[in-house]
């Protein structure tokens, strides 16, 4: 029997990402507020938030200081745009702040509302991009199949995940998909971590040849791959992908909307696994996920060719009314003041290691055929044969299965397609708080089998 709330929900609302048909008969749960790492639900039941919400929250629930800095920038200046040369000095500030923070060579920061946005202008701009320089035919981008980049039709074109593709009419045309840099399931018997990456850098190279170079514009991907199953890549596949982009002149956007801001336990994914991109897109934990906001960051090659063609066009032709959004910066801000004050990136690197304990152990149970991680995000792949690796069913969604039991016991974590099961929480969780997640992550499994 649903509640009066869930049959309002079920009678009003589309959820992106879920089972429409399946949700007419169980209805939402609805939550109410949140407070550290829990949020709870209309009947006041605390739920440990073991996603971060989406991969977002990392400095928790109702922190008053993010919560105050909206308030304050909403009573000075709820909106402001910068289109036409307008500014904010909260806008300002930001792009001063995430040009120290970034990794790579920065010459300026585009802001979007959303991930999507973000690697919808990344596209978008590798195409102006080559167009600026006379190269008209370099315009094909390849992503990676199980690689997850949003929603648009540009990023669900990048996307490499059957759920965006089937009957969307997706990929468009000149977007393609290398191969899923998963050992667990694609590494042949006997074949190292090394030899896996070595292999894939030469698929890789293959296709941009097949394709031809002079059509090959750039390659996206996300540090560890969130959607696609919270994906660990072997040692050596950035390295050995890198150098194959470099021979072919193919700009590299890494992917930092989950990774970015401490997940793996350092500002940037790209610094822990090695990334060196011409460019990164960010979104989620910039804000802790408590307003919309992304962007993306301008080598000076491609600002270059932006003031040129500026010149050359009349005007930068691209954003939304949302860019820069002043409450939204002034969040980030305060997010971004906060990570660094209470070094919580740092906290996260020394949190790691127990937290990849607890979840190396799942290991061992029996439908589990491989727990994987790096920082605070970790998979699990469900699988029903440990020896053969075989998956259950799909129609059986068993990794659905385990995720409402783990619901049932107080945690939220994640089903992906697969039979993959994700784990992501806030970077502020207790090591108490990360035992108590995995101690009901462990029943939820037990109840599953
Ligand atoms: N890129 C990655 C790696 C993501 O995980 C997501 C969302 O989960 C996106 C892009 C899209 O971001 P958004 O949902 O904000 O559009």
């Amino acid at each position: 029997m649903l509640s009066n709330l869930a049959t309002r929900d079920v009678e009003t609302l589309i959820h992106p990402y879920t089972n429409l048909d399946a949700h007419r008969a169980n209805g939402p749960l609805v939550l109410e507020r949140g407070q550290g790492v829990h949020v709870y639900d209309t009947d006041g039941r605390p739920y440990i938030e073991g996603m971060a919400g989406l991969w977002c929250t990392a400095l928790g629930y109702s922190n008053a200081e993010l919560v105050e800095a909206a308030a304050a920038q909403m009573g000075r200046l709820p909106f402001s745009h910068l289109f036409s040369g307008r500014s904010h000095d909260p806008a300002i500030e930001l792009a001063e702040v995430l040009k120290e923070l970034m990794p790579i060579p920065t010459s300026k920061v585009f802001f979007t509302s959303s991930g999507s946005e973000a690697n919808d202008t990344q596209v978008k701009l590798a195409w102006y991009y080559n167009n600026a320089l006379g190269r008209r035919a370099k315009k094909k981008i390849i992503g990676r199949s199980r690689g997850y980049h949003g929603v648009t039709v540009a990023t669900a074109s990048l996307t490499g995940l059957q759920a965006n593709h089937a009957d969307w009419d997706l990929p468009l045309p000149g977007f393609l998909h290398t191969a899923c840099p998963h050992h667990y399931r694609f590494a042949e018997a006997g074949e190292s971590e090394e030899a896996f990456s070595a292999r894939l850098a030469d698929e890789l190279e293959q296709m941009i040849l097949r394709e031809d170079p002079d059509t090959v514009a750039a390659f996206i991907a996300e540090p560890v791959m969130g959607a696609g199953g919270a994906i660990v890549p072997p040692r050596g596949y950035f390295q050995a992908i890198q150098t194959v982009l470099a021979r072919y002149d193919v700009r590299f956007i890494a992917d930092e909307v989950i990774c970015g801001f401490g997940r793996l336990g350092t500002w940037f994914g790209s610094e822990a696994l090695g990334m060196a991109p011409q460019t990164l897109s960010f979104a989620k934990a910039v804000t802790s996920g408590y307003v919309p906001l992304g962007g993306i960051t301008v080598d000076e090659p491609l600002y270059a060719a932006m003031v040129d063609q500026s010149a050359k066009l009349g005007t930068f032709g691209h954003g939304t009314t949302y860019s820069g959004h002043p409450v939204a910066c002034a969040v980030a801000l305060k997010a971004i003041e906060i990570y660094r004050r209470d070094r919580i990136v740092e906290g996260a690197a020394e949190k790691a290691p127990h937290f990849q304990a607890r979840l190396a152990r799942l290991a061992e149970h029996d439908i589990v055929g491989e727990a994987r991680g790096i920082g605070l995000i970790g998979g699990l792949e469900i699988v029903a044969d440990k020896r053969t690796k075989a998956q259950y069913d799909p129609k059986a969604g068993v990794a659905a299965r385990c995720v409402a039991f783990a619901q049932a016991e107080g945690l939220i974590v994640r089903f992906l397609t697969g039979d993959r099961v994700a784990v992501c929480p806030p970077l502020i969780i207790a090591p108490d708080e990360i035992d108590a997640l995995f101690d009901r992550l462990t029943r939820a499994l037990d109840r599953t089998r």
